[in-house]
């Protein structure tokens, strides 16, 4: 079974469904631990390129490092869809202190809204992946990337060694050049940044970027308090038939006199 989509950069190729053998990318915990499953898995399931859309991969395949976080998880979407289908179950803790009941939600994958890559930050991309804008407060200009895979990759490592400087890690990651600020001080300035620059460069890097929106609302049914919720990934997303095996567990332990 396969499948042609259009990736939000404009890139399109046919992927396929992932097979047994793609279980073993998924449990492999070195991979995980590299950040490289997901590359894994979509060149696995990535069959054809038919229109490279912003990416020049000259005669060689697709190189997964170079694509748009945006392109690679909404590719990942639709392979997990393709697979499994549309739908996807996971369960969150309520938000309200006074209520704390386990919320069950089910979501069709295919509703979460997608954002294109607008052709100013096409532009931009094509231009050496080089964004430009202004800190409020500081008043200065800073130069940024939008993420890509080989950025991905290094998130993992990044997350684990910054403790809790994840902001200024994450920041770090992102920006190419301050203006006025030498390369070497570029982490003290960033550690030094007021908040609302924080904020509004946070926001920039939104704004200027594609992909599928996860931020979702989801209703309690206990208290019925409304919530934004950051979709979780559970094993279950790329493992449902687990998440069926343990509730048929829990069922048979259930019943149990
Ligand atoms: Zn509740």
């Amino acid at each position: 079974m396969s499948q042609t989509i259009t990736c939000p950069s404009g890139l399109s190729g046919r992927i396929r469904g992932m097979k047994v053998r793609e279980e073993r990318i998924l449990a492999d915990r070195k991979l995980a631990r590299s950040g490289g499953q997901v590359d894994k898995l979509l060149a696995a399931c990535w069959e054809e390129t038919l229109d490279p859309g912003p990416y020049d991969f000259g005669e060689q395949e697709i190189d997964w490092g170079k694509v748009l976080q945006g392109d690679r998880f909404y590719a990942l979407l639709q392979v997990r869809a393709l697979t499994y289908g549309p739908e996807y179950f996971f369960s969150v803790g309520c938000q309200n202190d006074a209520c704390r009941a386990r919320i069950e939600w089910e979501l069709d994958l295919g509703d979460l809204p997608v954002r294109p890559l607008s052709d100013e930050s096409r532009a931009a991309f094509l231009d050496g992946n080089r964004f430009e804008t202004t800190l409020p407060e500081a008043g200065k200009k800073v130069w940024f990337s939008l993420a890509t895979g080989e950025l991905e990759r290094r998130l993992p490592r990044v997350r684990k060694s910054a403790g809790d400087r994840v902001l200024s890690a994450m920041l770090a990651l992102r920006i190419q050049e301050i203006e006025g600020v030498e390369p070497r001080d570029r982490r003290r300035f960033i550690e030094d940044l007021s908040l609302a620059d924080a904020d509004f460069l946070m926001d920039e890097l939104d704004r200027v970027d594609c992909g599928v929106e996860t931020a979702i609302e989801i209703e309690c049914p206990e208290c019925f308090s409304i919530q934004e919720v950051e979709l979780p990934f559970e094993q279950t997303f790329f493992m449902p038939g687990r998440g069926r095996t343990a509730r048929r567990r829990d069922l048979s332990s259930s019943s149990l006199p």
